[in-house]
């Protein structure tokens, strides 16, 4: 039976591919490519979750490709087997050092062979497994914390480098102490998911949202000026008054957020700690001036 794996094999000798494919063709989605350059084409438009990389080819060798795809923050957490003839100390030790995952030489054993795929597929899913547990706040599944600070960096960068907008929205529930003081924790949980579940739903595929605190939600607004932000949070304000969590057959909790907005200053700040500091001003603001408001701060 097959499972949604994809590999890709590249070798520039036919008949070795032939041999890879009618090994795995029957359990994996398998694609092929014959040389360096058509192997990053199709890695690009197909996204593999191994490569099976033969290192002698003409015009472009295997490390050669292994070094392309490592340098590129899209392809750099592929897998990599070598696949070779080469049997050397310094050709394996090179096939390492340009991040290759593990080497199996030819003339290989197919079971040892597919044991290896196996195993490279298995870590890759642990590896994707941790990257999201880390980067993930549990309850809610939005970004946590840690990953946020980390991804805002990049995001940062990258606003200065475009030369684009870039803004912030700050939020917190209003009253959560209320709602967890009169319904408990576990309403106070749900109230949690559901609007996290809300900013999923509303956010645009740019848009960061993570959980940055008990109550509090951070939203990072690529190419969004400061106005835009506004509407952003204006909406999001609207939408959250239309919550309805279920208490009992007769009684539903509606809550809602108070909302703080500022821009990034891509020309003078190095970081966000500014900015979101205005934020965080302006949802003082908002709670201070009476909750269930969108304020901000230039
Ligand atoms: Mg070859």
């Amino acid at each position: 039976m097959k499972n949604n794996k994809k590999i890709l094999v590249v070798d520039d000798t036919e008949v070795n591919i032939e041999i890879l494919l009618n090994l795995l063709d029957e359990t994996y989605d398998v694609f092929v490519a014959l040389d360096g350059q058509t192997a990053l084409d199709i890695v690009d438009e197909c996204t593999p979750d191994l490569i099976l990389l033969d290192i002698t080819m003409p015009d472009m060798d295997g490390y050669e490709v292994c070094k392309k795809l490592k340098a590129n923050k899209k392809t750099k957490d592929i897998h990599i087997l070598f696949i070779t003839a080469k049997t050397d100390e310094d050709s394996i030790e090179k096939a390492y050092d340009v991040g290759g995952s593990d080497y199996i030489t030819k003339p290989f054993r197919p079971k040892e062979l597919l044991a290896r795929v196996n195993r490279e597929l298995q870590l890759q899913d642990l590896k994707r497994e941790l990257k999201f547990l880390a980067s993930t706040d549990p309850m809610t599944k939005l970004y946590n914390r840690r990953y946020f600070g980390k991804i805002s960096d990049h995001i940062l960068d990258l606003a200065i480098r475009e030369k684009k907008d870039l803004a912030l929205i700050m939020l917190d529930i209003d009253k959560f102490k209320n709602i967890n003081d009169t319904y408990g924790h576990q309403i106070g949980d749900d109230v949690i998911i559901e609007l996290s579940n809300k900013l999923k739903e509303q956010q645009r595929k740019s848009d960061i949202a993570c959980r940055y605190g008990g109550e509090e939600f951070v939203i990072l607004l690529p190419e969004t000026s400061l106005d835009g932000a506004m509407i952003v949070a204006q909406k999001l304000k609207r939408e959250i008054e239309q919550i309805n969590i279920k208490i009992s057959s007769s009684q539903n909790l509606q809550f809602t957020a108070s909302f703080g907005v500022s821009e990034v200053y891509i020309e003078k700040e190095k970081n966000l700690e500014p900015s979101l500091k205005r934020a965080d001003n302006a949802l003082y603001e908002a709670k201070e001036s009476g909750r269930n408001k969108v304020c901000f701060e230039i």
